[in-house]
């Protein structure tokens, strides 16, 4: 009989994980509290990007968020609470964001990077997976003479990495963007990006997992283990106890406290970002861009663009703040002067909890203490791009193979 595996989360990393355990004979059911699996998964920029091979704690970002704090249309914000929690996170961050973390991060983030992307090429091979999908890069723009001189050297890093980027002055980036009036001085061409339309890969996912003979339980909360020896063999749900072999946790912003649950301590935080959606015709753009002055990420995809940026780490369930949606539209409107985007209603703006690791690094692998657990979360403004080879990871490392890079770097102890 083939052994059973509870996910515990149907966001990316828990359908990614779903779906490779089942490839591999698992009996897989997924647990989530939302009805609709409504998470920081579903309206993302959809980047699927080795680009990103720098940490959210980086040096500078300390400093930067300082001073973005005190403008409420800024693009990072910290809602100051007293929660030990938080103070935790903080504390660890701001030792994390160093040189040196910067440069130990960048090849396992580069190759977990690479691996998901490779298999996301897989995964559009494989029945039932029918997907926007595109490779045509990414361009990460820049409107000051420092970011430029900046972009330059990332440029040079990434090259450096093995991947495919280039440094494009102003002239250079409008061939490539024609229809597009635009304030920058240049901008990083990312050739080794992708990018998808995040939906209709979750739908796709929880198609084919339902496919391969597994099952999605929506409104269901996890809310307890029971312990056995070195294994948890009980899942506690409000829909009633369920036995398993496997326990995976992919529960994204939530992790930190189901993680406690286990006796594994997780510095994790929500950072909250907005997006919300353009007909393309009225903004012709050809690439994904990033303003990098601005943190907004656009996305084109069938026929819309998504246009996305914020980070806010806030409590979850904090009443939207339509300032920060402000902010994106501002930064939109000074990189394209031609384009004239308005505020969009509130109730057509999507927002979504993106799980912030303690130093930019998600926290994938082995909960020690128990042979049966496993987790995958903190990843941060990368999640979607790294959720094809988390989950592929976990895959691996619960059927005891061989896995496919070295996984060190993740560990979730590492702060314990
Ligand atoms: C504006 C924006 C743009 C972004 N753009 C990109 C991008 O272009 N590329 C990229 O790689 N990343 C991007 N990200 C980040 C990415 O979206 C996240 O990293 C990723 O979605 C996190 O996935 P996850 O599965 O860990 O968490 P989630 O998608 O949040 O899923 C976690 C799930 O766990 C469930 N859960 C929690 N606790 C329990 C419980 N006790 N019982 C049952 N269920 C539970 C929740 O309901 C939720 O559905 C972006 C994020 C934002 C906000």
């Amino acid at each position: 009989m083939a052994s059973k595996a509870i996910i515990v989360g149907g966001g990316i990393m828990g359908l990614c994980a779903a779906y490779y355990l089942g490839k591999k004979g698992w009996q897989v059911q997924v647990f989530d509290q939302n009805p609709a699996l409504d998470n920081c998964s579903t309206g993302n920029a959809g980047y699927i990007c080795p680009s990103h091979f720098i940490p959210l704690a980086a040096p500078g970002i300390v400093n930067q968020g300082l001073r973005w704090m005190l403008d409420s249309s800024s693009p990072f914000y910290v809602q100051p609470r007293l929660n030990w929690g938080l103070i935790d996170w903080g504390l660890k961050f701001m030792k994390s964001a160093t040189k040196r973390n910067v440069e130990n991060a960048a090849q396992p983030l580069r190759d977990l990077h690479l691996l998901s992307l490779a298999a996301y090429d897989a995964m559009r091979q494989d029945e039932g997976f029918d997907f926007f999908y595109a490779k045509k890069g990414m361009i990460e723009t820049v409107q000051s003479p420092e970011n430029a001189h900046h972009a330059r050297e990332t440029a040079q890093k990434a090259r450096d990495l093995g991947l495919d980027a280039e440094w494009l002055d102003y002239d250079a980036v409008a061939a490539l963007e024609p229809d597009l009036k635009m304030n920058i001085r240049g901008g990083i061409f990312f050739r080794c990006d992708a990018h998808c339309d995040p939906a209709e890969l979750m739908q796709n996912l929880s198609a084919k997992i339902q496919k391969q003979g597994g099952q999605i339980h929506k409104g269901v909360e996890v809310l307890d283990f029971s312990k056995a020896n070195q294994q948890i063999k009980v899942v506690k749900t409000s829909a009633g106890d369920f036995e398993t072999d496997l326990l995976v946790v992919a529960t994204g912003s939530w992790s930190r406290e189901i993680a406690a649950k286990l006796g594994l301590s997780l510095p994790l935080v929500a950072g909250r970002g907005y997006s919300f959606l353009v007909d393309q015709a009225r903004f012709p753009v050809r690439h994904p861009i990033i303003l990098t002055e601005g943190r907004v990420a656009l996305s084109p995809f069938q026929n819309q663009v998504r246009f996305g940026g914020t980070m806010e780490i806030v409590k979850i369930g904090t009443p939207l703040r339509p300032k920060r949606v402000a902010g994106i539209v501002a930064a939109v409107r000074d990189f394209f002067p031609g384009f004239d985007l308005k505020m969009p209603p509130m109730e057509q703006v999507w927002d979504g909890y993106r799980p912030c690791s303690a130093d930019g690094l998600p926290y994938i692998g082995r909960v020690k203490n128990y042979d049966n657990v496993l987790i995958s979360t903190g990843h941060a403004m990368m999640g979607l791009s790294l959720g094809a080879g988390s989950g592929q990871l976990l895959a691996e490392m619960a059927s005891g193979e061989r896995v496919s890079m070295d996984s060190h770097a993740f560990d979730p102890q590492r702060f314990s």
